[in-house]
């Protein structure tokens, strides 16, 4: 199972290995997509891999130290804009844009890694990449 948070981490607990501590304790695999450490607090996009008990386990170690959020989408398309020229398909690193049945272009936000690559090449700029 994937599941995609963002994390706000408390200023008392900023210099703690708390991603070490979760992976450690708990064997799940985390994807750092993005970070903003600040000397007060930090803001985390992560991806964790792993089944059910551990994800559990993993979001109870975090909720110990900050506050997790679901992020319900990272990656957004506007149809309107989009003319299907597929020049974000092929600069994915990671395959998450496809081109369907009809020839028009889907994104797979479960494998989406948030590099922005597909934003740059966009002419039309239809892509848009959800920040924190
Ligand atoms: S942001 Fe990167 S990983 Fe996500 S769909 Fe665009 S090119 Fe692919
Ligand atoms: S690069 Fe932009 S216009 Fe071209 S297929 Fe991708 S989203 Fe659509």
């Amino acid at each position: 199972m994937k599941k995609r948070i963002y994390y706000w981490v408390a200023e008392e607990f900023v210099n703690r290995p708390i991603i070490s501590e979760v992976v450690l304790k708990t064997r799940i695999m985390i994807n750092i997509l993005m970070a903003k450490i600040k000397p007060h607090e930090s803001f985390l996009m992560l991806e964790l891999n792993g089944d059910k008990n551990q994800l559990n386990d993993a979001m109870n170690i975090l909720m110990k130290y900050g506050e997790v959020e679901d992020v319900p989408k990272m990656i957004q398309k506007d149809n309107n804009k989009c003319i299907d020229c597929g020049a974000c398909v092929v600069h994915c690193p990671v395959k998450a844009i496809k081109t369907d049945e009809d020839y028009s272009i889907v994104f797979d936000e479960k494998e989406c890694i948030g590099c922005k690559n597909c934003v740059k090449v966009c002419p039309t700029k239809a892509i848009e990449i959800l920040d924190i």
